[in-house]
């Protein structure tokens, strides 16, 4: 469970404008499957980085699983997996295998542990048997597979897919879509941040919408639907 109470963030130290994340108290239970959407700039990233300590509040707390973020933040990146919106700002080796083994070899684990998941996260997102080939020669689709079995070799409660489809075709966006809601069936937790909500919502069982850095809608995705013409949730990059 993820849970933010009066989560505040500002970048600087200019307290003129309003805050990127602005009060938002949210709880993410485990197992749900949230679309976190908004029109550009509304505070989407800026939010979910402080799920698992990429940023630090300057007001307010995150907890994940009962304890406070700031207290453990290697727990919470363990329960919390997040990809970025340019999946190659997450890769830190050359070929498939070693990226995904990156994040198990940081936990410490037995390498015949780390092995198992590197093998079951490639599985999962289609990528099996293809540990060795070079991650800059795999599309875009792909290289999102990737991004995510790094993820998900952590053994996390929740997968945060920041922009998981951008730059995508349409081919690679199924193919990522078909992995989350299988994911989503086999009990992970996810969280996917889009401005774009196209067949994402009939995977959803939640939908956030946010502006100006505050939670402005909290619904599932039929009154989402029924509601979102007058919020520029597809507004462009
Ligand atoms: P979203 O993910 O919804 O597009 P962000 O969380 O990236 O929104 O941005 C929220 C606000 O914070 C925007 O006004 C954006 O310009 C600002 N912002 C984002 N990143 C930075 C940064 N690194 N430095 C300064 N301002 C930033
Ligand atoms: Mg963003």
């Amino acid at each position: 469970m993820i849970e933010t109470r009066g989560l505040t963030f500002r970048y600087g130290s200019d307290e003129s404008g309003p805050p990127a994340v602005d009060d938002v108290s949210l709880t993410i239970r485990d197992g749900s499957f949230v679309v976190l959407a908004g029109p550009n700039g509304s505070g989407k990233s800026t939010l979910v980085r402080q799920f698992n300590g990429l940023l630090d509040p300057d007001a307010g707390s995150v907890s994940v699983n009962d304890q406070p973020v700031d207290e453990n933040v290697v727990a919470a990146r363990t329960a919390v997996a997040m990809t970025f919106q340019d999946p190659r700002d997450g890769f830190v080796a050359a070929t498939v295998a070693a990226d995904v083994a990156f994040g198990p070899e940081n936990l410490g684990l037995a390498r015949r542990e780390i092995d198992e998941r590197v093998a079951g996260a490639l599985a999962a997102v289609r990528m099996d048997g293809r540990g060795d080939e070079r991650i800059d020669r795999l599309s875009g689709g792909e290289q999102a597979r990737v991004a995510i079995a790094g993820a998900l070799a952590m053994g996390p409660d929740h997968l945060v897919l920041d922009e998981p489809f951008a730059g995508l075709d349409q081919p690679a966006r199924q193919s990522v879509l078909s992995r989350l809601d299988a994911l989503g069936d086999a009990g992970t937790g996810i969280v996917v941040v889009t401005h774009d909500l196209r067949d994402v919502l009939a995977l959803a069982d939640r939908v956030l919408v946010m502006n100006e850095g505050r939670v402005a809608l909290d619904t599932d995705p039929e009154r989402a639907r029924e509601q979102l013409s007058g919020l520029a949730v597809r507004a462009p990059c």
